[in-house]
C-alpha cells in the first residue's frame, strides 16, 4: 500500500503545523469587525435562498470532568442548574435567529456536539429537537446525528435518544487499552462502549460512528493494534480516527500528559499506517485522510457519488448550503461568511440575556475565498480538481485564477505527493496522508505568513 512509501525524510518534511481545513478562511482568520449586525446581514442573504436546505449545529458544551487529551470547546460541570440555564439561553438564541429567517425554514442535518451532549437527558434532548422542529420543517431523510460520551450513557438512554429522533449516533472511544486511558485521564471500559454500540444497532440507528485518537501517551502500535481488534470487532459503521495535537503550551489541561510519554513521530505514522490498513483489510472505504466507512454507509456513497462536503463537523453527506450555529463557540458558515459566537459559557449566556446574537467574530468570504475554498473542499474530500469543474462554477481555470498555488504544488509533486496535468491537480494515494499540505498550497492566506495560531500536525 501507499502509505508503505513513507520515508522518515517525508516525514519530516511534511509534518509540520497545517490548518485542519474544515473552513477556509480558516478560524484564526476571523476578526471581531464581524459583529452581530454583519451576523444579520448575512442571515438576511441566507434566507433569499428559500429552498436551499439549512443545516443546524448546536454546542452543548458540559462535561463531568475535563480529560487531559481534550481540545474541545467544554465547560467542566454536572449541575443541573447550569445546564438548564445554559439550555434555556440555546432556545432562546434558536428563537432570535429564527425571526431573521422568516422564508428560510427546510433542514438536512441536525448535528448535537459538545462538550457531552448526553449529560442532558434524553427528554431534555427530546425538548431541544421539538423546539428546532416547531421552527423547521426536516426534509426527508434529514439527518439527526448526536455525540455520546459512553460513559454517560446506558442501553435504555441509547433507545430513548432514538425514539427521541435522532438517526445517528456517535460514540467517543478514543483507546480501549487501560494505561492509555489512564495517561489520558478518560476511563471507560470496554464493556459499556459494547452495550451502547449494540443498543445503537438494536434500536435501529441509520449509522453508528466510533471515535478513535492516535498519537495518544502510552499509544504504541502494540496497544494500538489491540484498539483496532476490538474496534472492528464492534463493526461500526464509520469511523473517524483523529490525530492528537498535542499543544501544552496552548491546552493547559494537557500540562497533565506526561512528555515521555508521547510517541515519536515516527511511531506515530506507523500506528496511522497500521490502523489505516487494518480499516482497509477490513472492508472499510477510507474517506478523506482520517474517515473510514462500510461500502453501504452513506458517506462511502457520497464519495463515490462525488457529493461528499467538508465542515466544522467535519466529513458530511449534507446537502445543506448554509449552516447555522448554536450555543456556545459555535460556528455558522451562513450567506457567504463564517460567524462565531461567544466561547465563554458566562459570556455567552450574558449576551442572550441581553437580547442580543452572541456573535464574537467572523469573515466575509470575498470572491478568492470562495474560489480557493471550493478548490480545497474538493481536494480534502474527492483529492482532485479540474478546469471542467472550475469553469462551471466559477468561469475560470487553474492556470488563469490560481498560478500562485500551482507554482507552490511543485515540490509536493515532486515528492510524489501530487499530479499536475494541464487543467487538472490530484492529490495521489501517497499525497493522501499529507492531503492537508496539497489543499495549504491554495491557502492565500497560509501564504502571507500572517499566521499566528500554530495548527496541529499534518499527521
Ligand atoms: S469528553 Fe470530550 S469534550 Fe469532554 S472533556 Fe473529554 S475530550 Fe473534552
Amino acid at each position: 500500500m501507499a502509505d508503505l512509501d513513507v520515508t522518515p525524510e517525508l516525514l519530516r518534511r511534511y509534518d509540520r503545523p497545517v490548518p485542519r481545513y474544515t473552513s477556509y478562511p480558516t478560524a484564526d482568520r476571523f476578526t471581531p469587525a464581524f459583529t452581530a449586525a454583519s451576523y444579520r446581514a448575512a442571515l438576511a442573504r441566507a434566507d433569499e435562498r428559500a429552498d436551499e436546505p439549512l443545516g443546524l449545529y448546536l454546542h452543548l458544551p458540559f462535561c463531568r470532568a475535563q480529560c487531559a487529551y481534550c481540545g474541545c470547546a467544554m465547560v467542566a460541570s454536572s449541575d443541573p442548574e447550569r445546564l438548564t440555564d445554559y439550555l434555556e439561553r440555546l432556545l432562546l438564541e434558536v428563537d432570535r435567529v429564527v425571526a431573521q429567517l422568516p422564508r428560510r425554514r427546510r433542514v438536512a442535518e441536525i448535528q448535537l456536539g459538545g462538550g457531552t451532549p448526553n449529560m442532558y437527558s434524553p427528554a431534555e434532548l427530546a425538548r431541544l429537537l421539538a423546539h428546532l422542529r416547531r421552527h423547521f420543517t426536516l426534509t426527508p431523510g434529514a439527518e439527526v446525528a448526536i455525540e455520546v460520551d459512553p460513559r454517560e450513557a446506558s442501553a435504555s438512554i441509547v433507545g430513548e435518544l432514538r425514539a427521541a429522533g435522532f438517526t445517528r449516533i456517535s460514540f467517543g472511544v478514543q483507546d480501549t487499552d487501560d494505561d492509555v486511558q489512564h495517561a489520558i485521564g478518560r476511563v471507560q471500559h470496554l464493556d459499556k462502549t459494547r452495550e451502547v454500540v449494540e443498543a445503537a444497532r438494536a434500536h435501529g440507528f441509520e449509522s453508528v460512528n466510533i471515535d478513535l485518537i492516535y498519537g495518544l501517551p502510552k499509544q504504541s502500535r502494540a496497544t494500538f493494534e489491540r484498539t483496532l481488534e476490538q474496534a472492528l470487532a464492534l463493526a461500526p459503521d464509520r469511523v473517524a480516527l483523529f490525530s492528537f495535537a498535542y499543544i501544552p503550551e496552548q491546552r493547559k489541561n494537557q500540562i497533565r500528559i506526561v512528555r515521555d510519554d508521547m510517541p515519536n513521530a515516527d511511531d506515530k505514522l506507523a500506528i496511522f499506517c497500521d490502523a489505516r490498513r487494518a480499516f482497509v483489510a477490513a472492508g472499510y472505504v477510507p474517506i478523506g485522510m482520517d474517515h473510514f466507512a462500510k461500502p453501504g454507509d452513506e458517506l462511502a456513497r457520497a464519495l463515490s457519488e462525488g457529493t461528499l462536503n467538508r465542515t466544522f463537523q467535519g466529513y458530511t453527506v449534507s446537502h445543506a448550503t448554509d449552516i447555522l450555529g448554536f450555543g456556545m463557540s459555535a460556528i455558522g458558515e451562513v450567506g457567504g461568511a463564517y460567524a462565531q459566537n461567544e466561547k465563554n459559557v458566562r459570556a455567552y449566556n450574558q449576551r442572550i440575556d441581553e437580547g442580543a446574537l452572541p456573535i464574537v467574530r467572523g469573515v466575509e468570504l470575498s470572491a478568492d475565498d470562495e474560489l480557493r475554498r471550493f478548490v480545497i473542499r474538493a481536494l480534502m474530500c474527492r483529492f482532485v480538481i479540474d478546469d471542467a469543474t472550475l469553469e462551471r462554477r466559477f468561469g475560470v481555470t487553474l492556470a488563469g485564477a490560481l498560478p500562485d498555488a500551482l507554482e507552490r504544488l511543485h515540490p509536493l509533486v515532486g515528492e510524489g505527493l501530487a499530479t499536475v496535468a494541464p487543467g487538472r491537480v490530484e492529490v495521489t494515494p501517497l499525497g493522501r496522508l499529507f492531503v492537508r499540505n496539497v489543499a495549504a498550497a491554495f491557502d492565500g492566506y497560509l501564504q502571507q505568513g500572517e499566521g499566528k495560531v500554530p495548527y496541529s500536525r499534518a499527521v
